[in-house]
């Protein structure tokens, strides 16, 4: 298991995080990682995380530790 990390002031495993994205459930997640990038709406940190939302799908999810913004690989 990865380490939480604190997302909008609250501990959040992988599978929150990815859970946080989608707007609901996921089948499984990876650890959070850094994605080395800055949030285009308030310039702080963005976490990555890569998971599955169904058993056919796999997604890397992108979100900002402190305001609401997200984005994914999807077309
Ligand atoms: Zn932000």
């Amino acid at each position: 298991m990865g380490e939480n990390r604190v997302v909008q002031g609250r501990m959040v495993t992988g599978k929150k995080l990815a859970e946080l994205i989608e707007d609901g459930s996921v089948m499984e997640a990876e650890s959070i990682t850094d994605a080395n990038k800055d949030c285009p709406d308030c310039g702080e940190s963005v976490l990555e995380v890569g998971y599955m939302p169904s058993v056919t799908e796999f997604v890397t999810g992108w979100k900002c530790q402190d305001c609401d913004w997200s984005d994914t690989d999807r077309d």
